[in-house]
């Protein structure tokens, strides 16, 4: 079975082309109008997903080393996002599925960054999850505690009241003056900071739910009353702040991760989304893993970030549960998993 996917919910264009769970290409155009904004455009990003889907998907194709008709069915993103965004990834799926006669499956995002854990590479021993598991989702739109039963059923247990972990490393960054988006390079930074020099407060919430909002406007606060006694306060302690700001993020996150493993008992433990890339978050985990004799399994950089190569997986297992969707899908911008 051949699955190929498309992605296109928010600044990445991405077709993926997967055989049998087995990944044969990956292709992924990031954006780079956004630069200049600090942040994502809608307007121009849908401009840009219309200019490159097609070469994307032709290119996907290629990698793949497959032929058009040999493609069992294809995968898209229908939601959450940027509704302009994927109205052209709908828009191409729905033409290429009457096309080619082939079905057509929908695929929510979220779910795409979970599944993406279960990628297998030719040659490469996969060393995923086993059910049920407890997945971290922090990406930029999205901070939540996700229980795994089966590849498709899934319940979030725990999420953000206000902002997502991103949101917070992005917006955070962005006071600073650092490039969007600002998690890579708040990583970057702190790695040689003092994780303790600064204190930023923590939300008191109670159960496995998450806020980040009081923390980003501490952060805001602090920054603004340092900069009237000394100008150049952000940029003299620039490690220090990026080093401390990630701590606290960190710590945020893991304490609403060990609470979940505890009160489910479950000790097989994940991690997706866009933030998973950062490094002090995966020693964290690491640590925690040893502490708490966790199956920790973290998932391959390429797959944390949007990408279409999850969106087929989730199409993969779709199309075995015969979960087909009609050509009247629209899609949305908000929705839970
Ligand atoms: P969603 O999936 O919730 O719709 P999204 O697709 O925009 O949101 P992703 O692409 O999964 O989110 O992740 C992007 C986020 O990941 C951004 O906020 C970015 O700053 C953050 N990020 C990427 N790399 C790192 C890193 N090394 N450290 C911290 N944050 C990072
Ligand atoms: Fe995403």
């Amino acid at each position: 079975i051949i699955i190929m996917g498309i992605e296109s919910s928010c600044d990445d264009t991405s077709a993926a082309i997967i055989r049998d769970g087995e990944i044969l290409s990956n292709v992924v155009a990031s954006q780079k109008v956004h630069e200049d904004y600090g942040g994502v455009v809608p307007e121009l990003a849908s401009r840009a997903h219309q200019q490159n889907i097609i070469p994307v998907v032709d290119l996907a194709i290629k990698r793949a080393n497959i032929r058009r008709h040999e493609i069992s069915a294809v995968a898209f993103t229908r939601g959450p996002g940027l509704l302009g965004s994927l109205l052209v990834g709908t828009s191409f799926a729905k033409g290429f599925s009457l096309a080619a006669k082939i079905p057509l499956i929908e695929v929510n995002h979220l779910q795409g960054h979970v599944l993406a854990l279960f990628i297998k590479e030719n040659g490469v021993e996969l060393k995923a999850p086993n059910f049920p598991f407890l997945c971290l989702l922090v990406s930029g739109g999205n901070s939540q505690i996700i229980l795994v039963r089966d590849y498709l059923d899934m319940e979030v247990i725990g999420q953000t009241i206000d902002d997502a972990a991103g949101e917070a490393f992005d917006k955070c960054a962005k006071v600073m003056g650092l490039p969007y988006p600002g998690g890579p390079h708040v990583d970057r930074l702190a790695k040689e900071g003092d994780p303790n020099r600064f204190e930023f407060s923590r939300p008191r919430i109670a159960g496995l739910d998450y806020s980040f909002s009081g923390l980003k406007t501490n952060f805001l606060y602090f920054l603004r009353d340092n900069l009237k006694e000394n100008e150049n306060f952000v940029e003299e302690n620039m490690a220090d702040l990026c080093a401390s700001l990630q701590h606290t993020i960190i710590e945020i996150l893991l304490s609403k991760l060990k609470r979940a493993a505890k009160e489910t008992g479950i000790n097989e433990i994940t991690v997706a989304g866009g933030v998973s890339a950062n490094s002090g978050l995966r020693n964290a985990l690491q640590e925690n893993a040893k502490k708490h004799r966790w199956n920790l399994i973290i998932p391959k950089f390429e797959y944390t970030m949007d990408n279409a190569a999850m969106i087929a997986i989730t199409g993969y297992y779709k199309y075995l549960n015969k979960e087909f969707t009609g050509q009247d899908a629209v899609p949305f911008a908000r929705t839970q998993l």
